[in-house]
């Protein structure tokens, strides 16, 4: 049996033998959506109550220190895939996809992508009916002192789709093996690098980690969203660079404040919202104020753009 069968396998089997995620996965059948459409684009808001432990959950490096692991203490129905020899796949007991994985490390390491984009590209075309997610662990990762990939089933993020309108842009560079593209005018400023050459595709994107850890010196890890799949024209991966992990107005009390934690899923189009009067008081405007706090700053998105643009790229070098 390949790998996703293994794991489609394991999703059907946890959910008959594990009550807490039968019970997790039929609660999201019934989550309702709504749909706010912009010029070109639509983010859709999905109120999900369960998800409210992410969402408010404190990650400042004491209260991460002090709590016990959830990825190393799991609970004992929770069964896994094994995969290459540092993974474990398991379902998501707190979904928002129909099909919700999470891909974490089998030893208890920080949250840091480096090294790892090869184990990615080698997962999103081993489980290519789903999209591959990684959060930077100040980028909406619950547990940033594990490191974990998350994967959900296809056909849910609307950067799946609307991608496709700026694959004919001029690129900011391309060579045989794949195309580097920006995506502007859309919100959250977005890297987008399309290739069917995995060792292209891992250079390129290493590179693109290089260079915003030098834009970020003070983080641990490159601030960072990455959506990533596999189709039958190779590897399609989205790195969102952030300035904020998240907007002013989760600080805020009251009417003011809206409770809303973003990661690879938010930027990805589907805005995950834990509380009812977040999902029905959102409007076009406020989605637009959050994104504007957290995506890349201007002047950076202009030197990042730049330093792409440079020939000095390792693939040809
Ligand atoms: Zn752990």
């Amino acid at each position: 049996m390949n790998i996703q069968s293994q794991i489609i396998a394991l999703i059907r089997a946890q959910c008959t033998d594990w009550r807490f995620a039968a019970e997790s996965y039929a609660a999201l059948t019934h989550v309702i959506t709504r749909t706010l459409e912009f010029d070109g684009y639509r983010f859709i808001l999905q109120c999900n109550p369960s998800r409210i432990r992410s969402s408010a959950a404190n990650v400042d490096k004491q209260a991460i220190k002090e709590r016990p692991c959830f990825l190393c203490h799991r609970p004992v129905e929770q069964k896994q895939v094994s995969y290459l020899p540092n993974y474990h796949i398991l379902v998501n007991p707190f979904p928002i996809f129909p099909q919700h994985l999470t891909i974490p490390d089998i030893r208890h390491v920080d949250q840091q992508i480096g090294g790892r984009i090869g184990d990615l590209l080698s997962l999103a075309k081993d489980l290519n009916s789903f999209v591959l997610l990684y959060n930077g662990p100040a980028a909406g990762a619950s547990a940033p002192d594990h490191f974990h990939f998350q994967a959900g089933n296809k056909g849910m993020l609307p950067v799946e789709m609307e991608y496709e309108a700026y694959r004919h842009q001029t690129p900011l560079y391309e060579d045989a093996s794949g195309r580097i593209l920006s995506m502007e005018n859309y919100l959250r400023k977005t890297i987008l690098f399309h290739s069917a050459n995995s060792r292209w595709m891992m250079q390129q994107v290493e590179r693109l980690l290089g260079i915003l850890q030098t834009f970020q010196p003070e983080e641990d890890d490159a601030k960072i969203n990455i959506i990533c799949f596999y189709d039958a024209k190779g590897w399609h991966l989205s790195v969102f660079p952030r300035q904020a992990h998240r907007p002013s107005q989760f600080y805020e009390t009251g009417d003011k404040q809206i409770l809303f934690s973003p990661g690879a899923v938010d930027f990805g189009g589907l805005l995950v919202l834990p509380r009812e009067e977040d999902f029905y008081k959102l409007t076009n405007d406020d989605v637009s104020d959050m994104f504007s706090q957290l995506t890349l700053a201007d002047d950076t998105w202009f030197r990042l753009k730049a330093s792409i643009q440079s020939t000095n790229h390792p693939y040809n070098s």
